[in-house]
């Protein structure tokens, strides 16, 4: 069981050095994805086939989770020799049934803000993109190329989240609850819970747990105790992580960059907390990705992993693109979760 990090990076800014947020785990020689940030596909090239990826997660509808997922899609299903060997799932937030708000009077005031725009669901999103987005791209290459029907080939399901959560996009965004099974087959469960990302609901983190051990995503969240429970005991942690006032001074000051700050402050963990989520989840090892601002150097790597360490003595390192971490069943001591693993790319392909 390995996890490669195929973008760390986090935010719809565009880097040099780091792809947007997605990270494939392997069990076996099967591929499991999760995200698919800008500029992530490049990296998968370097990890895994087309063949191998079984399924697709994605944990919420932020662009800096998805834009790759067009490329992901179309490209496994037009390679010959290099396509999917089987159709793959694809798993997401389904359609809130309103749109969030932080209570009824922001809910009345949305409705006039946002005059009658709507959320997509995944299945709405695969089926744009296979239906309109590359529509003539699709039906050129079907008569052109004999290519057979995409959605043969990619199904796409909402993640139901349980009644009994009592989950609502106003007045319970971030239930108290146990994680619960989205996927399971020979290799691996995954299961989800929600995550706090304010506004951004549904927003899933996700655990894999198979023979090997077990790793949790956290996806984008603020401190969430949803997210310290779906990661008990993992062998594995990869949490979001931000250094709010490096973030900050890049933004002009002005109504948009207000704006921005409350959404950081209250929808992403700052580094100040993450190492408590890793403690009290006992989590045996911490892998940060996710990281903003994501520009070379911007954000105070050094200062992040000192205040993490304050909090949580096990291993942690700050994820770069491409890092692999492997783990393995006989694995006794924490830090050979770390140690055999970080910068072992060139090692593995
Ligand atoms: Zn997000």
């Amino acid at each position: 069981m390995s996890v490669h990090t195929l973008g760390t990076g986090g935010g719809p800014i565009v880097s040099s050095s780091r792809a947007g947020t997605s990270t494939a785990v392997r069990v076996d020689g099967t591929t499991y994805l999760f995200d698919c940030g800008m500029g992530s596909i490049r990296n998968y090239r370097r990890h895994a086939d087309w063949g191998d990826l079984r399924a697709v997660f994605l944990t919420h509808h932020h662009s800096d989770h998805i834009y790759d997922l067009g490329s992901y899609l179309t490209t496994g299903w037009q390679v010959p020799g290099e396509s999917f060997s089987a159709p793959i799932d694809l798993y997401g937030p389904g359609r809130p049934s309103r749109i969030p708000a932080m209570d009824g009077d922001h809910e009345r005031a949305l409705a006039d803000q946002l005059k009658g725009r709507s959320l997509s669901s995944t299945t709405d999103i695969v089926d744009s993109l296979l239906d309109k987005v590359f529509a003539s791209d699709i039906a050129i290459r079907m008569a052109d190329e004999r290519r057979t029907e995409p959605h043969e080939w990619i199904r796409a399901h909402n993640i139901e989240i349980p009644d009994a959560a009592g989950a609502d996009a106003v007045d319970n965004r971030h239930p108290e609850m146990e994680p619960f099974v989205v996927y399971t087959d020979e290799l691996v469960t995954i299961s989800a819970i929600l995550v706090d990302h304010r506004l951004c609901f549904p927003a899933f983190g996700f655990r894999i747990d198979s023979k090997y051990g077990s790793v949790a995503i956290s996806g984008d969240t603020a401190y969430s105790t949803n997210c310290i429970k779906l990661a008990n005991n993992v062998d594995l942690l990869l949490h979001e992580v931000i250094d709010l006032p490096a973030i900050l001074s890049t933004f002009p000051d002005g109504p948009t960059r207000d704006g921005i700050e409350v959404h950081l402050r209250e929808s992403h963990t700052s580094y100040m907390d993450v190492g408590q989520v890793a403690r009290l989840s006992g989590a045996k090892s911490l892998v940060l990705h996710h990281v903003v601002p994501n520009t070379p150097g911007a954000a105070d790597l050094t200062t992040m992993l000192s205040a993490v360490r304050k909090d949580y003595d096990s291993e942690v390192v700050i994820a770069e693109d491409n890092d692999v971490y492997r783990i393995r069943p006989s694995v006794t001591a924490v830090s050979d979760v770390v140690a055999q693993s970080v910068g072992a790319v060139e090692a593995t392909v």
